[in-house]
């Protein structure tokens, strides 16, 4: 797949999924405009990437007028705008019962706003190219988890959004898809990872045996935004694995 003079704006580019993403893109030839809160990180992943097709922009998705300089800012440097990866989140454990309403308003906030201003932000410039949005969902967008209410609420709003989006813009020549990934070992699940009887879990309802990396994603990002997926739009892709193929059902042991 090929993103020569493609712009791309990649969020959450500083760690996990975005980071590899943008990697990806880059190494596809496209320009690539970093977006993240964490500076430190956004300077590491920019220094790896080469400077004349890159742009590091130090921002909060959940701050409409910044998300808004962010679109400007990356058509102003490479002249337009090609493909919007909404990718920046946050995770917070807990039922409702659990989730106070500060954390319930960042969860929303930074998964689910973010994905609307940018989208918002980016559409008339995407409109101009035939460009694309891939959002990053999440399984946990797709059904519910055991004690991730606030998540669950956020990603399920990321899938339908997605869906409306697409049936949206499709005529004016925008397609917008989902990732729905299972888990990936990312700096996001660093500590879930470590502890071994969580780990085992997971690794027990994947089908294929094994956690994700994000470069499973970053290769599945690039194909819902190249032309090979010209004729796809309003697709929430779980890649995952096999554990969506599942029915949850524990295995049954005939006597
Ligand atoms: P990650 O390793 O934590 O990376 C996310 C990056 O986004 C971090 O650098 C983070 O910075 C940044 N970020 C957080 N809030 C932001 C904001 N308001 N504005 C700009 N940047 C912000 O997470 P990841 O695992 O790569 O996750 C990426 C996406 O995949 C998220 O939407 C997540 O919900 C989704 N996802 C992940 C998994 C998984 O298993 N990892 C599974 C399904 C879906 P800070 O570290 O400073 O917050």
């Amino acid at each position: 797949m090929k993103f020569s003079d493609k712009t791309v704006i990649v969020t959450g580019a500083g760690a996990g999924i975005g980071k590899a993403t943008a990697t990806a893109f880059s190494q596809a030839g496209a320009n690539v405009v970093l977006v993240d809160m964490d500076e430190e990180r956004l300077e590491e992943v920019r220094a790896d990437l080469p400077a004349d097709r890159t742009l590091a922009l130090p921002v909060d998705v959940s701050d409409a007028d910044a998300v808004g300089d962010m679109v400007e800012k990356a058509v102003e440097r490479f002249g337009h705008l090609d493909v919007l990866f909404n990718n920046a989140g946050i995770l917070k454990k807990g039922s409702i019962a659990e989730t106070d309403r500060e954390d319930w308003r960042s969860i929303m906030s930074v998964n689910l706003d973010g994905v609307f201003y940018g989208s918002k932000a980016a559409l008339p410039h995407l409109k101009e190219r035939g460009g694309c949005i891939v959002n990053t969902a999440s399984l946990s967008g797709l059904g519910a988890d055991r004690g991730m209410a606030a998540y669950n609420a956020a990603k399920g709003a990321v899938v339908n959004l997605t869906r409306a989006m697409a049936v949206d813009h499709a005529r004016e020549g925008v397609r917008v898809n989902a990732v729905c990934p299972t888990f990936i070992s990312t700096p996001m699940t660093t500590e879930m990872e470590e502890d071994d009887e969580t780990r085992e879990a997971f690794l027990d309802r994947i089908p294929m045996g094994r956690l994700g990396e994000p470069e499973d994603i970053a290769r599945a990002v690039l194909f819902l935004a190249s032309q090979d997926a010209g004729f796809i739009t309003g697709v929430n892709l779980p890649v995952d694995g096999g554990v969506s193929a599942s029915n949850g059902q524990p295995a049954y042991e005939a006597a």
